[in-house]
C-alpha cells in the first residue's frame, strides 16, 4: 500500500511525486511512456515555471541542456509590436524553451532521486474503485498496486479522470489547430509571436541551435490546412516579414507535426481517493503557451494538499477542496483569455487601443509580460483602475 499513485509522469506527474517522496511520502510514479521521449507539445517556459524549477533544486540542470534565455518577447500585432523583457520572479530570470526529450527527463529522474519509485514503460488499465472510493490502479500487465490516493497527472485523455466521472466546466470545444516544426538557423535572441489574423505564427528558440516555429490556424480552416500541410505552414510563415528567408536559409530537422485535439476546460479536481493535476484538470489551447507552468504550480498545491491530508493535519477532502479553489481562482481568468485569444478574432476596438498603447512603452511592455505570465494576477492587470492608468499615460 503506498501513500499515492502518480500516473503520468511528465510536467504535472513527476513534479507531484517528487514533492511527495521529498515530504517521506511513500509514491509510485507510473508512465506507459519511457524516457527521454518526446510528446506532441512546443515548450516554452515562462519565468514563473523556471522559478518552481529553482524552488525545486532543479533550475540549474534545465538551463545546462543547452537551450538558450529568451532575452525578449515579441508579441506583434502588425501594426504594433509589444516587446519587451518578461520581468523576473523569485530570481528566475528568463523563459526558456527547452525539448521535453530533456526536460521530461530530468523531472523524472528528480522523483526518482526524491525516493519515488517509479516504473516506466507500464500503462494502467483500470483504475480500482470500491464503495465509491479509488483505491488503486491495476496496470496492463495485470499488476494491481494500491494506494491512499490516486493522482491523475495523465494528460488530456486522463485514464483515472474517465474512470471517476470527473465532469468538465468552464468548457469551449477546440478553437485552434496547430502544425510546428524545428530549424536551425532561424533563432534570433527570444519568443516572436506574429498575430496574422487568421495565421499565428510563432518562433521559440529551443535546444541544439534551433527553433521552433509553429503556425496556428482557426479550427473552421483545419480541414483545409491538413489537406495541405507543407503548403499552408510555408503560406503562414511567407507571410511574416523575413522569417520565410530565415527558415529558408536554415534547415529543418525533424517532420512537421500538429493537432487540432486542444479542446478548453477544467474538470472536476478530486474526490474520494483521487485527484487530477496538469492538462488531466485543466486543459486549453496552446495559444498562451502556459501548460507547462500550470502544471508546475498545480503540482504544488496539490502536493500541499495531499502531504495535509495524509498526514492528518486537515482531513484529505478539506486540503483537496482548497486545492481546487485555488486553482480555479488562479486560472479561470487566464482561461477567459486563452479563449479570447484562440478565437482569433480582430480584438475589439478598446482592446487593440490598450495593445498599442503598451506597446508604445517599454515598461509598460514589461508589465504586461509579467501579467501575461502570471507573475502579476491578470484580473489585476486588466482592472479599469489599471487600464485607466494605463490609457491616461
Ligand atoms: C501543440 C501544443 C503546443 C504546446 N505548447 C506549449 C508551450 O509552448 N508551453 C507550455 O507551457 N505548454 C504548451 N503546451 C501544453 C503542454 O504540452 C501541456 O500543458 C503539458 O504537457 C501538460 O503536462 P501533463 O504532465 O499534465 O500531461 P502530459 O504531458 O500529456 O503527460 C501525461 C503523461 O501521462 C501518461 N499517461 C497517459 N495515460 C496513461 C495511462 N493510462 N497509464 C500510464 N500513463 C499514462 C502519458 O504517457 C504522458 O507521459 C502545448 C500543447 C500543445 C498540444
Amino acid at each position: 500500500m503506498y501513500d499515492a499513485i502518480v500516473v503520468g509522469a511528465r510536467t504535472a506527474g513527476s513534479p507531484t511525486a517528487m514533492l511527495l517522496a521529498r515530504q517521506g511520502h511513500s509514491v509510485l510514479l507510473l508512465d506507459k511512456a519511457t524516457f527521454p521521449s518526446d510528446t506532441l507539445s512546443t515548450h516554452l517556459m515562462h519565468v514563473p515555471a523556471m522559478a518552481a524549477l529553482k524552488r525545486w533544486g532543479l533550475h540549474d540542470a534545465v538551463v545546462a541542456t543547452g537551450a538558450p534565455p529568451h532575452t525578449t518577447f515579441t508579441m506583434d500585432f502588425g501594426p504594433f509590436a509589444i516587446v519587451g523583457q518578461p520581468p523576473p520572479f523569485e530570481g528566475a530570470t528568463s523563459p526558456y524553451c527547452v525539448r521535453r526529450t530533456a526536460l521530461d527527463e530530468i523531472l523524472v529522474g528528480a522523483a526518482r532521486d526524491a525516493g519515488a519509485e517509479v516504473r516506466t514503460g507500464t500503462g494502467v488499465a483500470e483504475v480500482l474503485i470500491e464503495d465509491g472510493t479509488v483505491t488503486g490502479v491495476r496496470t496492463r500487465d495485470g499488476a494491481v498496486a494500491r494506494a491512499r490516493i490516486v493522482i491523475g497527472a495523465d494528460g488530456l485523455h486522463s485514464t483515472v479522470a474517465k474512470a471517476v466521472g470527473a465532469k468538465a466546466y468552464a468548457d469551449t470545444p477546440a478553437l485552434t489547430a496547430g502544425y510546428y516544426a524545428y530549424y536551425t538557423g532561424v533563432s534570433r535572441d527570444g519568443a516572436e509571436i506574429y498575430n496574422l489574423g487568421d495565421r499565428t505564427v510563432v518562433v521559440f528558440p529551443t535546444n541544439d541551435g534551433t527553433a521552433v516555429v509553429f503556425v496556428a490556424c482557426p479550427i473552421a480552416d483545419f480541414p483545409d490546412f491538413r489537406a495541405d500541410v507543407e503548403g499552408n505552414y510555408a503560406a503562414a510563415i511567407a507571410r511574416v516579414p523575413g522569417l520565410a528567408e530565415r527558415v529558408a536559409n536554415g534547415a529543418r530537422t525533424e517532420r512537421i507535426r500538429g493537432t487540432a485535439d486542444v479542446p478548453n476546460f477544467l474538470r472536476e479536481a478530486y474526490g474520494d481517493g483521487w485527484a487530477l493535476v496538469g492538462d488531466a484538470g485543466y486543459h486549453k489551447d496552446p495559444c498562451m503557451a502556459a501548460g507547462i507552468m500550470d502544471a508546475f504550480l498545480s503540482a504544488e498545491w496539490l502536493a500541499a494538499a495531499v502531504h495535509a491530508g495524509l498526514t492528518g493535519e486537515r482531513p484529505m477532502a478539506d486540503a483537496l477542496a482548497e486545492y481546487q479553489t485555488v486553482r480555479d481562482e488562479r486560472f479561470l481568468p487566464y482561461l477567459q483569455m486563452t479563449v479570447g485569444l484562440a478565437s482569433m478574432e480582430p480584438p475589439p476596438p478598446e482592446q487593440a487601443a490598450l495593445f498599442a498603447k503598451i506597446a508604445s512603452d517599454p515598461a509598460e511592455s514589461t508589465r504586461f509580460f509579467g501579467a501575461l505570465q502570471g507573475s502579476t494576477p491578470i484580473g489585476e492587470y486588466l482592472s479599469p483602475e489599471n487600464v485607466g492608468r494605463i490609457m491616461s499615460a
